[in-house]
């Protein structure tokens, strides 16, 4: 029934003595407002910090004068301060207004966690206007080109690696086993990290500058470490990667990270030892700034080669992919600012024929956020889940989503498909140092600063 006519037939009811004036009056509080998108109005922002997701996840919730509530996040690892400073830019905004709002704030992100604000308000704000008008957010940008998302699976070393004496040679069995098991799981797309720090303690097989500690060089940029690998190094690398090949076969593809900061003659070395395993990409092996050293290594391998998880906006991308710098590109949504500029920087890479793997790393809100727009652009690879191990990481969100033979099922509920927050669960997990769940944030309402970008 429609409202109007609802609330005459009541009317009518009340004039035959049937009903108290009170009770007239307490109709118009029950009434589903969701239906007046034209209407809707941002009126708080507030915050809750995950941690141990495994990452620290400060999760976004907008709050609106419909009584309806959007759910989004600010990157791992980020401070949720990247989203309530922009508390002041969004309150009394239409949240239907997706692309109006996020080019409002998109001048306060920037690349890796600093894009986290922008990105997880964007979130929140497609999954408010799914819920207002009642459909999926992979409806609102172009509707499905799938209905389930592949993932791929990261896995540690596990006790093999903890228990590892410098000196040691890391056991390509053991993690080939554990890699094994994810695909007993049901995961179809693999990644497994190797780098120099599995050389720590073997003698000859980094040249470095001599005294020079690993926290010093992991804060210095792969060119400038002065790290060489020697052919025993490569050789070790290598091998591992032939033990877990011999555990997992070759026919599944085996994705890589974090060989360290080493210099790009070096990548190039490493790359091409790995051609005979097979990878399906090494990632980020240096800054994706340097899109130039990107292209070079790219042009000296056949192991594919991509980047892109701390990249914020399509410019960069562009970039890359007009210089043919990377085989495949990697944006982390929660950083490349959110679902529709994902979209358009995964649909900019299929006119030039390269395809999109998703980083992730965070709660099922940013990663229903991923699945949608992972089902709604075409050369979509594979999303990464980093949490296949946190037993409550489902729980967090009702109903939690749906994993289904390594694929994540993509959800016909209006928004990004999350029906509520589970309280009880986020409660548990709260970060010691942000212990308030969704707590008033008045000291954020107001800000006053000249934005304009142009005189
Ligand atoms: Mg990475």
């Amino acid at each position: 029934m429609k409202r109007r006519a609802f609330v005459g037939t009541l009317a009518g009811v009340t004039s035959a003595g049937w009903l108290t004036n009170e009770d007239f009056e307490s109709i118009g509080q029950n009434v589903q407002r969701n239906s007046s998108p034209s209407e809707l109005k941002i009126t708080d922002l507030r915050v809750s910090v995950v941690t141990g997701a495994p990452m620290i996840c400060p999760i976004i919730r907008i709050d609106t004068n419909q009584g309806i509530s959007g759910f989004g996040e600010v990157r791992d690892g980020a401070s949720k301060t990247y989203a309530l400073f922009l508390k002041s830019r969004v309150l009394g905004e239409n949240p239907c207004d997706v692309d109006r709002v996020f080019r409002k704030i998109k001048q306060f992100g920037h690349h890796a966690r600093q894009a986290g604000g922008v990105c997880g308000i964007e979130m929140a704000l497609w999954d408010l206007a799914g819920k207002a008008y009642g459909v999926p957010v992979y409806q609102m940008v172009g509707g499905r080109f799938r209905d389930r998302v592949r993932l791929y699976a990261d896995t540690t070393e596990g006790p093999a690696g903890q228990n590892r004496k410098p000196g040691d040679l890391p056991d390509g069995i053991e993690a080939g086993k554990r890699l094994k098991a994810r695909m007993d799981m049901g995961i179809t797309f693999l990644k497994q990290d190797f780098g120099i720090g599995l050389l720590g303690g073997i003698p000859g097989t980094l040249s470095q500058p001599m005294g020079m500690t690993g926290v010093g060089r992991s804060m210095v940029q792969h060119p400038f470490t002065g790290i060489e690998i020697t052919d025993k190094g490569v050789e070790i690398l290598s091998n591992f990667v032939g033990q877990i090949r011999s555990v997992i076969g070759m026919e599944v593809p085996l994705s890589s990270d974090h060989y360290g900061h080493i210099s790009v003659n070096s990548c190039i070395k490493l790359a091409r030892s790995m051609e005979k395993h097979n990878l399906a990409w090494m990632e980020d092996m240096v800054p994706w700034e340097y899109a130039e050293l990107l292209k070079q290594i790219k042009d000296s391998t056949t192991t594919p080669l991509l980047t892109g998880e701390d990249i914020y906006l399509k410019e960069a991308f562009i970039k890359l992919i007009d210089m043919g710098a990377v085989d495949m590109i990697h944006p982390d949504l929660a950083s490349s600012g959110g679902i529709l500029e994902t979209k358009k920087i995964g649909d900019y890479a299929m006119e030039h024929g390269v395809p999109m793997a998703m980083h992730f790393a965070g709660t099922p809100i940013s990663f229903m956020a991923n699945v949608h727009c992972a089902a709604a652009t075409e050369n979509f690879l594979c999303l990464e889940h980093h949490s296949l191990d946190v037993p409550w990481w489902g729980d967090l969100v009702s109903p939690k989503p749906e994993i289904k033979d390594g694929h994540a099922v993509v959800p016909e509920r209006p928004g990004l498909g999350i029906e509520a927050l589970n309280e009880s669960v986020i409660r548990q997990h709260l970060h010691p140092d942000h212990p308030g769940y969704f707590e008033p944030t008045p000291a954020w309402d107001k800000e006053r600063s000249w934005d304009r970008l142009w005189s």
